[in-house]
């Protein structure tokens, strides 16, 4: 008897426990809620949940910005909505390509038939059988319901959108900056802007797919926008201090390997030379930094602008 009660304590622990992500949204500013994900690395302890996903209330329904990571996390993060205010999703924007951001597209495709906005990678780089880095490190049951889908529309050109009482402007960076395809939010009237992965706070950013100089210059296309609240990719800060450490990171990084080239300073040195030590304390330094550094290098060795 004994026994057999644990066993069906184990089994029911193994069968019935879904990942409780424990969500609480953040009121950004009015009709706009976050889900701020941790200053980390994807694990299975974090279930993923390392991303921002943004909730817009357009009068009678809502407007997504990236989806995160998975499909039990979309549910999740709906459900805690729900508390706010019941309302339809009618519209999803992927702000890039990278799978953080949009693995949980499928749940509010299913649930509401909402159309999904983003740029044309996530459909070239990405099929159904895709075994994406979200795959590779959330077990199967946390990854429950998650199917990759395709975008429904592609923005490649400014776009802007009247959805409800809302008025949302999609614009593309148009040249490499943290992928070769980011796409920036802009709400000119309620002046909030989500930045993508363009911009991280809080953390070491992490470039392996983007340009030094295309972040510098998507940074300055964020500056010259007149906003008041910033929701970055990553980062918890939404305040008008929330470009401000990756901006500082990339002109420093840009000065200070364009430095090193010119001292005639090798690839196999630079990480020794250009250590970013402003950064060593915040979370992901010891994991990307170097890379950081380092690909950087490669991308500055033969560069001829100022
Ligand atoms: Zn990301």
């Amino acid at each position: 008897m004994f026994k057999k009660i644990i066993l069906s304590f184990i089994l029911s622990s193994i069968y019935t426990f879904a990942f409780d992500y424990n969500l609480k949204p953040v009121k950004v500013t009015n009709d706009v809620w976050c889900f701020l994900g941790k200053l980390d690395m994807p694990t299975k302890e974090n279930g993923g949940f390392m991303s921002n996903s943004c909730y817009i209330k357009a009068d009678k329904s809502y407007v997504l910005i990236d989806t995160g990571a998975n499909f039990q996390f979309a549910k999740q993060a709906y459900e805690a909505m729900s508390k706010i205010e019941k309302l339809p999703v009618s519209l999803v924007i992927n702000s890039h390509s990278h799978d953080d951001h949009w693995l949980g597209n499928n749940f509010y495709k299913e649930t509401f038939n909402a159309k999904i906005l983003g740029p044309s990678l996530i459909n070239k780089d990405y099929n159904e059988n895709s075994n994406t880095r979200m795959h590779q490190v959330l077990s199967k049951d946390d990854f429950k319901g998650t199917k990759i889908i395709p975008v429904d529309e592609i923005v490649n050109e400014t776009k802007t959108l009247k959805i409800g009482n809302k008025e949302i402007t999609i614009i593309p960076v148009g040249t490499k900056a943290h992928t070769s395809e980011d796409l920036f939010i802009f709400m000119p009237n309620e002046k909030v802007l989500f930045s993508g992965d363009v911009v991280m706070n809080g953390r070491v950013t992490s470039n392996r797919d983007g340009s030094v100089i295309g972040t510098l210059k998507a940074l300055d296309m964020i500056k010259a926008k007149d906003w008041d609240y910033l929701v970055a990719g990553h980062g918890l800060d939404t305040s008008k201090t929330a470009i401000n450490d990756t901006v500082e990171y990339f002109s420093l990084l840009k000065q200070r390997v364009l430095e090193a080239i010119e001292n005639e300073t090798m690839g196999t040195e630079i990480t020794k030379v250009v250590t970013m030590d402003e950064f060593k304390d915040k979370p992901l330094y010891g994991e990307l930094n170097n890379k950081n550094v380092y690909d950087a290098f490669r991308e500055l060795e033969f560069y001829e602008g100022d």
